[in-house]
């Protein structure tokens, strides 16, 4: 069944015209069919009453809770090409609380202020999509393009940066995940394409980031953040 993220009022659905186009023109939706919309946080079943014009109500709130019993940030270095859009993508179906974007040293890609809120549009349909294809019932946050030194103002109680160098320094990401204890807000650093510069590494140990290694191969930033989250989630869920 269909979900979309959307208001309720007075039992009455409010979709945004993207929504609603892709319920009508290419769901080609009939009255009496039925689509689950999440609003705040709620699932809810609602039903079409009409198409022409378009009006869905709310018939019954659904139990179902398919979010990380932790919250997760992942702050990710920006990345040339479509692969940030991979990353957002993966990273909302792998439950994350918060995308944030993190203009790095090395980081190849740059966001000027004048594209800003044109990209950060264009990541939140992103998100948008993958959060109601995975059935998730909250859309993570992704507003924030910050530098370094405005690390701090992630609040996290557990701080991990993925770092491939020093290997003997670092401990492995499985170990650090096994600390994370129920209600912990948990913020995962991956570089971008060219890594981070050591300045960058002891910068964000000062602000309580602990370097963690992913394994003895070399991964791909794409592949790091997909790895990270992979292995978080499976920790966070374990039966
Ligand atoms: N130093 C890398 C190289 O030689 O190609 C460049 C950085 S790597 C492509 C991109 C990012 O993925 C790194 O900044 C780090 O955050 C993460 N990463 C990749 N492999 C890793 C590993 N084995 N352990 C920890 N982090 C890793």
């Amino acid at each position: 069944m269909q979900r979309y993220f959307g208001r309720i009022i007075d039992k009455q659905v409010i979709l945004d015209e993207g929504d609603q186009f892709h319920l009508v023109k290419v769901m080609r939706v009939r009255t009496g069919d039925q689509v689950e919309v999440v609003c705040e946080g709620k699932l809810f079943l609602c039903t079409v009453s009409s198409v022409k014009p378009l009006r869905i109500s709310a018939t019954a709130q659904i139990k179902e809770n398919n979010e990380l019993k932790n919250d997760v940030v992942l702050i990710a270095s920006l990345l040339k090409g479509d692969k940030l859009d991979l990353v957002i993508q993966k990273a909302t179906e792998l439950g994350v609380e918060e995308i944030v974007l993190l203009q790095s040293e090395r980081s190849i890609a740059k966001i000027r202020n004048l594209d800003r809120d044109f990209k950060l549009e264009r990541f939140n349909r992103i998100v948008k999509e993958a959060a109601e294809q995975s059935k998730r019932t909250r859309l993570p946050l992704l507003y924030r393009i910050i530098r370094m030194n405005e690390l701090p103002e992630i609040k996290a109680d557990v701080k991990l940066m993925a770092y491939e160098g020093r290997q003997g320094s670092t401990s492995s990401f499985l170990s650090a995940v096994k600390t994370i204890k129920s209600g912990q807000r948990v913020a995962i650093l991956i570089g971008p394409e060219g890594g981070f510069s050591d300045d960058e590494v002891n910068e964000a140990m000062e602000y309580g980031y602990q370097t963690v290694s992913l394994g003895r191969r070399i991964l791909r930033a794409e592949t790091a953040s997909f790895y990270a989250l992979s292995v978080l989630a499976a920790h966070l869920e374990r039966k």
